[in-house]
């Protein structure tokens, strides 16, 4: 089923109301959370258009029914091909974040996992998971990645923790479900999100069992409390009609008050040895994600760059011309990253087909590198108007049009009103609350920088390295191949 925006805004505004902005509870009506609507918004319509059909939709492997791609477990290297594709279509036109891939993410880490533990324990998890989906498809539902825990002394594990609610864990065990008590932080769109995957966030020890808790819930469900930090351009709409001025997100803290989760939700219980394996399978596939979202927010950056130059008519010099050819290389390699990922990925015993991790972390590592760079190159060629700029009442304004309109033009094949409008997207692409919130999930987003570390150590093949090296310094007689030789990108039937 495909929900139209207006099906997806109704449900919504029937929820209960347990959002909290500014020291106030409000309902999801309130105009703060609209910008992130918006966005949301975006990926019911374009799903209706026929268009996109196909990139932003797809057969669901569980009913064969037309569903969201957000909401497909990809089947092979052609759907996540199609995923990256869609991710940074999405990103050009919200100018950023679609928010929804999070969710996607969860729930390929929930497909997976969810296998693994009932082939080693004999648990039941799976097929509660893939029933649970059935219902998601059916309905065309939206869900956030509620993963990241508040986490308290960041050296202490949960179990050692002071506030045992800084990990959200089940603190009570019944027939027909569990009750969780915790807190997650940072969790995007939970404010508009139909409902809350929540996943461990690290490795887990077997004191910590509690702690290792998955399942599915309405946002808006009893004991659910959010505080809501919204981030949109500015309170008044300087940018007139533009699309990029509807456009926003929000983060949540989410209370879970002794929240009752129903069996048929639940998806791992327990199972500490999993901790791990789950939180690293949403970050492996969501930094997959990031080579789609990535690139588009390049792309734009470069385009608000190359607007910034023409406006100074300075396009055509040289360090500018060499400026602009960094964004080609951010967003290419990036993308290049997420095409080789998605190619040289593998199915796992769940059906459910993974990136290759290694190049899903090293696309996304260089992403997060290279992003303050990327908005310092907008800063140089743009110059210091972008936070000096008058306020755009001034500009109607009867004493100060005439002067300010001289003053906007830099370029004379450029018209006052047009330069206008480049000054004002540049500010609100490189010097606004959405600036910083882009800056910084650049660098997070996904895990701290370390954790791609982390994960690339734990899947980097260093041995091969050092063989090679030790071949060349003649301490080795010859070089095995085979590994690169069998390396092959899972193409013929399973590429689609
Ligand atoms: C804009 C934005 C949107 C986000 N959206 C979501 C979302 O939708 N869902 C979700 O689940 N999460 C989301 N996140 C959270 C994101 O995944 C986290 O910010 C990220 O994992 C880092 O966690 P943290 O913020 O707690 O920082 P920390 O983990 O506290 O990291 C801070 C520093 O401490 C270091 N550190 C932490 N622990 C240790 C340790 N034990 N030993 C050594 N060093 C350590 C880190 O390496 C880092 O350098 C979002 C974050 C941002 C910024």
């Amino acid at each position: 089923m495909l929900r139209s925006r207006e099906e997806y805004v109704a449900r919504l505004l029937k929820m209960r109301p347990n959002l909290y902005i500014g020291g106030e509870k409000v309902g999801r009506d309130d105009h703060r959370i609209q910008p992130g609507i918006n966005t949301l918004g975006v990926t019911f319509e374009l799903a209706k258009d026929p268009a996109y059909r196909d990139v932003m939709t797809v057969a669901s492997s569980i009913t064969g029914e037309e569903i969201n791609r957000f909401a497909h477990l990809p089947q092979n290297p052609h759907d996540l091909l199609q995923k990256q594709k869609m991710i940074r279509i999405y990103a050009r036109r919200v100018g950023g974040c679609i928010q929804r891939c999070m969710g996607h993410d969860a729930l390929t880490a929930l497909s997976i996992c969810t296998k693994e533990m009932d082939e080693e324990y004999g648990t039941e998890y799976h097929g509660r998971f893939l029933k649970y989906l059935k219902w998601y498809h059916e309905n065309d539902i939206d869900a956030t990645c509620s993963q990241t825990d508040c986490k308290g002394d960041r050296l202490k594990r949960p179990s050692e923790q002071e506030n045992p609610d800084a990990y959200v864990h089940i603190v009570e065990k019944r027939q027909d479900g569990i009750v969780v008590s915790g807190t997650k932080m940072c969790i995007t769109q939970a404010a508009y999100a139909d409902e809350l995957l929540v996943l461990p966030t690290r490795a887990l020890m077997e004191d910590d069992s509690d702690y290792a808790v998955a399942f599915a819930i309405p946002a808006d469900w009893e004991g659910i409390r959010m505080i809501t930090r919204p981030v949109w351009l500015r309170e008044k709409d300087e940018l007139g009609a533009c699309p990029f001025a509807k456009y926003g997100v929000s983060d949540s803290v989410i209370v879970f008050d002794r929240v009752f989760v129903p069996m048929e939700r639940v998806f791992m219980c327990g199972e500490w040895k999993y901790g791990r394996r789950m939180a690293l399978l949403f970050a492996d596939s969501h930094r997959h994600s990031y080579s789609g979202c990535k690139p588009g927010v390049s792309d734009i950056l470069c385009g608000a760059t190359a607007l910034a130059a023409d406006a100074n008519n300075i396009s055509k010099v040289s360090h500018v011309r060499e400026k602009l050819s960094l964004y080609a290389g951010a967003s290419e390699l990036a993308y290049a990253a997420g095409v080789a990922s998605a190619i040289y990925g593998e199915r796992t015993s769940s059906g459910t087909f993974f990136p290759n991790e290694i190049y899903a972390n090293v696309g996304r590592r260089m992403t997060g590198e290279m992003i303050y760079h990327e908005y310092n190159i907008l800063t140089e060629v743009a110059g210091g108007i972008s936070v000096t700029l008058p306020f755009g009442e001034d500009f109607d304004g009867e004493e100060t049009r005439a002067d300010l309109e001289k003053f906007i033009v830099r370029n004379s094949k450029i018209s006052a009103e047009e330069s206008l409008k480049i000054w004002k997207f540049v500010e609100a692409v490189g010097a606004s609350a959405m600036t910083s919130w882009y800056l910084i999930a650049g660098v997070h987003g996904g895990g701290s920088p370390v954790m791609e570390t982390i994960a690339l150590n734990l899947g980097f093949d260093y041995g091969q390295r050092r063989d090679v090296a030790r071949y060349l310094a003649g301490i080795k007689d010859d070089l095995d191949d085979s590994k690169l030789l069998n390396m092959n990108p899972a193409f013929g039937d399973r590429l689609k």
